[in-house]
């Protein structure tokens, strides 16, 4: 039985992180794979997606 606080695998490291560490990245591959969403500790999120992405902020919202 998995539970819920079971650590996370970091997508990008493959580093063991618990669940609290975690950010949840939403990455569009903009390919026939559509939209990854994957679980990645805060240093690759950091260092890798945060350059590649603005903040979501609810102040930008399409109509
Ligand atoms: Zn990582």
């Amino acid at each position: 039985m998995r539970c819920r606080t079971m650590p996370e695998t970091c997508g990008i490291c493959g580093e063991t992180v618990p669940f609290d560490a975690t950010v949840h990245a939403m990455i569009h591959t903009h390919s026939e794979t559509g939209v990854i969403d994957a679980y990645v500790c805060q240093d690759c999120y950091d260092e890798q997606l945060g350059p590649m992405f603005e903040r979501v902020d609810t102040q930008e919202q399409s109509p």
